[in-house]
């Protein structure tokens, strides 16, 4: 079996043109063009034998096949269904790949998982579609049914969930992915590796799920308060929190006088342990 090199323009060219294949950007689609880099993010996953991989989104196949030289299964989801001949002839020699047309966000992933990964220890890595890095990111966190997930998505993005509190890239999305789990900034990946080339740089990051911090006693109230607290952005926690809940100004600098925290503090100062003292100041008046 002669496996081709996906990341070479001489030869993706040629096969998408066999194809009829055109890129949409509403899928986010910028395929990989140097091997370097799906090398290095699944080296980076983590995926050795034992694991299953979901991946979202193989494109055309590169950092498929570098998993599936990895893991003992990987099954690769992909939207466009133009893109499903393609798989078929570019990752022929790979036995322990399935490629399951349809929308990750639409999947029953635990009956993906039992369908396909059995006895194995379920991860995820990709190189997303911008378009749905965030809900995609929440839904996987969210199902805790992965030991780790390695993705590559904006930079941008990819600084906001690692930030620290007080930093200027620190919100409510670094509160939630950094209450699942470890959270790990690993590379850069330059506009040059992809075609087409996406208008900003690329990073890829490591989230690996932990069991859920325990001064947190009311999660659900928890991210009210976080996404309370980020909402208004310049402005004080306590005048954020009173847009955010039906308690008086009065009651809300109690809450967060209770919990510890100067009155004029903003929200992006705050670590989870603080939004949860405060939720649990404030879970009292309602
Ligand atoms: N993995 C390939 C690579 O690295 O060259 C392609 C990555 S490209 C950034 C994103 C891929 O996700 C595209 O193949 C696109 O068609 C697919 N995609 C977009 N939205 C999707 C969704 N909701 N569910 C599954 N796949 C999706």
């Amino acid at each position: 079996m002669v496996f081709l090199n996906l990341c070479d323009m001489n030869e993706i060219k040629p096969l998408l043109a066999r194809h009829g294949f055109h890129f949409s950007k509403s899928l986010g689609q910028n395929f990989l063009i140097e091997s370097w880099v799906p090398q290095d993010i699944a080296a980076a996953s983590g995926a050795g034998p034992g694991n299953g991989v979901l991946e979202i989104g193989p494109g055309i196949g590169p950092l498929t096949a570098e998993l599936a030289k990895r893991a003992d299964k990987v099954a690769a989801v992909e939207l466009d269904r133009n893109l499903l001949p393609i798989l078929a002839e570019t990752l022929a020699g790979f036995y322990n790949v399935t490629v399951i047309p349809g929308d990750v966000m639409k999947l029953d992933l635990p009956a993906l998982i039992g369908e396909q990964f059995s006895g194995l220890s379920p991860m995820v890595c990709a190189n997303l579609p911008y378009n749905i890095t965030t809900p995609v990111i929440t839904l996987l966190l969210e199902s805790g049914l992965f030991s780790a997930i390695t993705v590559m998505i904006q930079k941008e993005v990819a600084q906001r969930i690692c930030a620290a509190p007080g930093s200027k890239d620190y919100g409510a999305f670094s509160v939630l992915c950094q209450y699942y789990g470890k959270t790990e900034l690993l590379f850069d990946v330059p506009r040059e590796c992809f075609l087409p080339a996406p208008k900003v740089t690329s990073a890829v990051v490591r989230l690996t799920p932990c069991p859920p911090p325990k001064c947190v006693h009311d999660r659900e109230l928890f991210f009210q308060v976080v996404r309370g607290g980020f909402a208004l952005r310049r402005k004080t926690l306590l005048n954020a929190l009173s847009a955010a809940f039906p308690l008086s100004k009065e009651a809300l600098a109690a809450a967060i006088a209770a919990a510890g925290l100067p009155a004029d503090i903003r929200g992006e100062r705050l670590g989870i342990p603080e939004f949860a003292r405060l939720a649990d100041e404030i879970k009292k008046d309602l």
